[in-house]
Formats: C-alpha cells, structure tokens, sequence
C-alpha cells in the first residue's frame, strides 16, 4: 500500500490526567494513544483532578510523574489562579502557555472577576501564548480586552457559530487571536446526544447542526485542530454526574482524512492545522529526523477495541474513516510499526519551548 510520509503531529491541547487522576490516563497509555494518532508531540493541560499545575512544585511533580514513561515529547502549561501570579517568573521557560478557565469544566480553576481576569492577562508575558477556555459571552470578553492589554490569546475549542463569527471579525480588525477547534466539534452535533448518552458529555458541549456547519464554513479563520483528548474511565461515562470530555488522540487524524478524502480540505492544509500552526504559535522545539507515514487510502471503522487510551471508548465507535497511520519516528527511532508500539524503553521527553 502506497504511504505518505508527514512530519510528527503536534496536538496542542491534551489531558492526560498524571499526576492525580491516573485511573483515567498517565503519561504512558496517553503518549501511547498519541503515538498511535501519528502525534510526536502533545501539550499537555494544567487541570489534573488532584493536583492541578498551578505552582512550581506543581510543575515538578508533574515533570516527575513523567520521568520515563513518555513514548511521545509532551510539552507542559501552566494553570491560572486568582493568586499565583508571582509564580509566573519561576515555571514561564519550562511551558508552552498559560491556561485561563473562564467556564466551568473539569477541575475547579476557573475563574470570575473582570479584574482578576485583566490582571492575569497583564500579567503573563506577552511574548508567551495565553490559552483561554471563553466560551459564548466569556469569548467577547476576552476580545474587548486585547486592545487594552495589548496582548495576543489562544482561543481553545471553539465550537459555535457566533464565536467563530466574533474571532474572523477580531482577525480582520487585526487583533492578535489564534483559534483551535476540535474534530468532535466538526463531527457530531446535539442531535448526536441521545444515542451517544454520557459518551456526548463535554466542554464545550454539542450545539446545533448550524454551528458545525459554520465552523466548517470557516475553516480559513481556524488556526490549528486540538483534539481536547479527555479521558475518563467507562464508569465514569455511565454514572451521574457524567464527568466532561472524551478521548480524542486516536480518532483525530483519520477524522481529518476522512475531511480530506470529502474535498473538504487538503493534505497541505492538515498539516498546516495539525503540525505547523501549533509548532509556530507555541513555539515548540524541532523534532530531528521525525515524520509519521500514512496510508491516506486505508478504509477502517473506529473501534474502542483497538484504542490505546485507558479511557477505552470513543464517541466516534462504528463511523467509517479513511486514512490509518502506519508507523512513527521519533529521533530517528521507530516508535510505531505497523499499527504496535516499538520503542522499549520509551524515547519521548519532556519538551522545552525555544526561547
Ligand atoms: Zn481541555
């Protein structure tokens, strides 16, 4: 089967849940899952249930958890409180960006007050992404005050026609804002709930048909695709109250080929959105020598039995997609060959931003 040969993915917003909650996800069945997605390198979110990175012990012990377990590089953030702000100077060279929570998600970081929220975004250094979860009203919000902090924002999984709207508008007037979406935004709608049930639960949530089709509609405003990978364990989906989020590292690819395969977008622009974007607004190290090869053609299903993630369901189970990765290399290393992990021990490191 003929293959084609792409630079390592780059997923620039994950949650892989170590340390803290690691009977959802750790660093290893989560660089496994992304390895297994053609992704070289994640960043990894600063929300961990337990013990959320929001100091420089934090990031230590997270550094730590890591040590020797990652099959993919992962990349870190730094989580903003109301009051850790004198940490900034501490973590700011050892990660890729702060996270600010404007609406409720998982953990409990997000934060209310216009001038707390000012203040973060005076605070963080401009030259250094500020991802924000701004959903609806908090996503105007956070656009009326570029101007008066003069800094740029990432803007995470954007999922409804109004934002998208908001953000090319903020784009043509020139306002310094890079937007990801995620490909369960691009795929599935509200209507998708009822047979989806706990599996359907997210942050943002489903909408309407309407703003799928704007996001798509849009695609020349959306900077880069994140895949938002939420694990939480199948009981978890099924109890009350359903936690947010759902695995997304080994679906995201072939979803994205599948768009490709419609004439929905082009294998140039894929890895626009799934490599170099990422890799120039977050700044991440070059990988030497590290490329996925793909079969575009391969016809699959998608079914948890093959998934990697210790989250083993998808709400993508049972859809057609087109596009399979074949094999991986990280340094010059095998790290995946025909669909198995390879590489013993795991080659993968914490990542450092350039400078
Ligand atoms: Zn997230």
């Amino acid at each position: 089967m003929p293959t084609i040969r792409l630079p390592g993915l780059i997923d620039p917003h994950v949650h892989l849940r170590d340390p803290g909650a690691t009977h959802k996800e750790d660093f290893t069945t989560g660089t496994k899952a992304a390895i297994a997605g053609g992704f070289t390198l994640v960043l990894d979110m600063p929300n961990n249930p337990g013990d959320p990175t929001v100091s420089a012990g934090a990031l230590a012990r997270k550094r730590d958890a890591a040590d020797g377990k990652l099959f993919c590089d992962v990349g870190l953030y730094y989580g903003a409180t109301p009051n850790n702000s004198s940490s900034y100077e501490d973590v700011v060279n050892n990660v890729f960006g702060l996270k600010l929570y404007l609406d409720h998600t998982t953990g409990d970081l997000k934060i209310d007050h216009l001038e707390t929220i000012r203040d973060i975004m005076l605070a963080w250094p401009k030259h250094k992404p500020l991802c924000v979860h701004a959903e609806d009203r908090t996503l105007a919000m956070v656009l009326g005050l570029l101007p008066y902090t003069g800094r740029s924002v990432h803007i995470c999984h954007v999922s409804q026609k109004v934002e998208i709207e908001l953000i090319r508008d903020a784009k043509e007037r020139g306002l310094p804002v890079t937007c990801e979406v995620t490909p369960h935004h691009l795929y599935l709608t509200e209507d998708d709930l009822p047979r989806l049930g706990g599996h359907g639960v997210m942050k943002p949530p489903l909408f309407r048909r309407r703003d799928v089709d704007a996001l798509w509609a849009n695609l020349d405003v959306i900077d880069m695709i994140a895949t938002d990978h939420a694990p939480h364990t199948l009981e978890e989906k099924m109890g009350d109250p359903v936690p947010f989020g759902v695995p997304g590292l080994e679906t995201s690819l072939p979803l994205m080929l599948a768009a490709v395969h419609e004439g929905r977008l082009s294998l140039d622009r894929l890895v626009e959105l799934m490599h170099s974007a990422p890799a120039r607004t977050f700044r991440t190290p070059v990988q030497p020598d590290t490329f996925i090869d793909i079969d575009p053609k391969a016809k699959w299903v998608i079914s948890s039995r093959v998934l990697h993630t210790k989250s083993a369901w998808t709400p993508f189970e049972g859809m057609e997609v087109r596009g399979a990765v074949r094999s991986v290399t990280l340094r010059g290393q095998a790290v995946m060959r025909d669909g198995e992990i390879v590489s013993k021990p795991p080659t993968g490191e914490i990542a450092a931003p350039l400078a």
